[in-house]
């Protein structure tokens, strides 16, 4: 039985409410009127339910599909500017006892060199990420109650927080670790962590039993309704994703949304983000094993209906992706991305990429500098900014700042200041001229003068030294 509101996993994503939506889907996907009448909806910036998003995606009418495009590109303005948030995941440990099909990091792969930091280790990565300019990190884990119980990853998180160097210090860290308890969550919470995320990989049950044969992520009801628990913890940011390529992209997509749906129902605020990776060549994975895999044009619709359904959820996506597909789907409404990654234990302290232990190939491989060069040749300006999770604006209370319109007054400003203290600090001299002269320009863009005038005081500020402001 399909239920939102339920508590069970099984109810607010039910196989029967999935297979209902893609008949209807595929019955609807020449119904004009009805096209019409959702991107119409999309555009009021109603939002989407999984129904209707769902039409949408069936659709294969060209002229309807650019709509769409056009249509998320404009919310993506709307709402996000031509900001872009900048961050970097960081790999704490590989020990995991797991057995997940796609993922080098299982249990019983022998080939790859085992390794958790000490502390000692993760202040050295820190300091090498912000040597780069990076202020948000995202720190991921495989499953170890043994070797990386949660106060493992407490101390890790105090680690990083505590360092200074330089002219900063790590301002957010989201935290990517398999599914926990309630308790564990709100420690969590407690340490001062930004978004909890934790993809689904798949919404597909059966296929999920497969797909984890073997360890506590087997458990696909404790998996999929961690975020519940996380929530009653006491988190207010979560972050949803699936692994694409594992089922049918149409399957996962009405999945995600019902995920979405099921959050807001229950906890009066749906996803923070929703992150999109797709599935990657790695050790000991047979890439043929995953033949659900999808075209880069199917992946850029389906980043533009994420947009269009949930108008107020960051989207994230990786360095998994080439250079040309981050550009694409920057554009239809991606708002952060990572840069400059190393997905293996101890990578940043390695003067060349360490290819043996990555977690997958990482198709994008350029340097933070290039990252956010590249960015503001296209018009976008790179963010570094925390400040809504540092001033508590997070929850329902950063949805009030994003629907009331205000992010132009407030996120705008911040990601200049932040921008500016990269250039100053951390960029080559190509990028900082190109950045400067954004920051000029990009300044008329705040609407208040008030809060126009404010910014340019700090960024003088910013010049002469001081750092931080919020
Ligand atoms: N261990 C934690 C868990 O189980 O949720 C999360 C950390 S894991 C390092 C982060 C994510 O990497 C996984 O959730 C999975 O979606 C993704 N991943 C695993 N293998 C991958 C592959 N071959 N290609 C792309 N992404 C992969």
């Amino acid at each position: 039985m399909y239920n939102p509101e339920s508590l069970k996993a099984e109810e607010f994503i039910s196989h029967e409410e999935i297979q209902e939506t893609l008949d209807y889907a595929e019955k609807n996907k020449e119904n004009v009127e009805l096209i019409d009448s959702i991107i119409e909806k999309a555009r009021q910036l109603k939002g989407l339910s999984h129904r209707e998003a769902s039409v949408l995606l069936a659709c294969e009418m060209p002229d309807k599909i650019l709509e769409m495009y056009n249509l998320a590109e404009e919310i993506k303005k709307k709402f996000y500017g031509n900001r872009i948030v900048m961050f970097a995941p960081l790999y704490l440990s590989n020990y995991c006892i797991n057995g997940c099909t796609y993922c080098p990091y299982h249990g019983k792969n022998k080939h790859i060199a085992r390794k958790k930091l000490t502390q000692e280790e993760v202040a050295k990565e820190v300091i090498a990420l912000q040597d780069m300019g990076h202020k948000r990190l995202a720190i991921e884990a495989g499953e170890d109650p043994v070797r990386n119980p949660i106060e493992y990853i407490l101390e890790c998180i105090d680690t990083i927080y505590s360092i200074k160097h330089k002219n900063g210090a790590i301002r957010r860290v989201n935290v990517n670790i398999a599914a926990t308890t309630v308790e564990n969550y709100r420690k969590l919470k407690d340490a001062g962590i930004g978004t909890y995320i934790l993809f689904q990989e798949t919404y597909h049950k059966e296929s999920y039993e497969k797909l984890h044969p073997t360890g506590p992520k087997h458990d696909y009801a404790y998996h999929t309704e961690a975020m519940d628990r996380a929530m009653d913890g006491g988190i207010d940011d979560v972050g949803l994703g699936v692994l694409f390529g594992l089922e049918l992209y149409k399957y996962e997509f009405a999945g995600l949304l019902m995920h979405a749906e099921h959050l807001e129902a229950v906890h009066g605020v749906g996803p923070h983000t929703i992150s999109v990776p797709r599935i990657k060549h790695a050790d000991d994975i047979d890439p043929s094993a995953f033949d659900n895999s999808i075209s880069d044009d199917i992946f850029a619709k389906l980043c533009a209906l994420i947009r269009l359904a949930v108008p107020y959820t960051g989207m994230i996506i990786s360095t998994r992706e080439s250079q040309q597909v981050r550009e694409k789907v920057i554009r239809l409404g991606v708002s952060q991305i990572s840069g400059a990654s190393r997905t293996s234990v101890g990578g940043y302290q390695e003067e060349i990429r360490p290819t043996d232990t990555e977690q997958f190939d990482v198709s994008d491989q350029r340097s933070l500098d290039e990252v956010v060069r590249w960015l503001m040749e296209m018009g976008y300006i790179p963010s570094f900014c925390t400040a809504c999770y540092r001033e508590g604006r997070t929850g329902d209370r950063f949805m009030s700042l994003c629907k009331s319109g205000q992010i132009q007054n407030c996120c705008h400003p911040n990601a200049l200041m932040t921008l500016k203290e990269f250039l100053m600090d951390y960029a080559s001299e190509d990028t900082k001229a190109i950045g400067e002269k954004l920051i000029e320009a990009e300044l008329a863009n705040i609407p208040k003068d008030k809060v126009r005038d404010i910014c340019k005081d700090h960024l003088e500020k910013i010049e002469q030294g001081i750092r931080d402001f919020r």
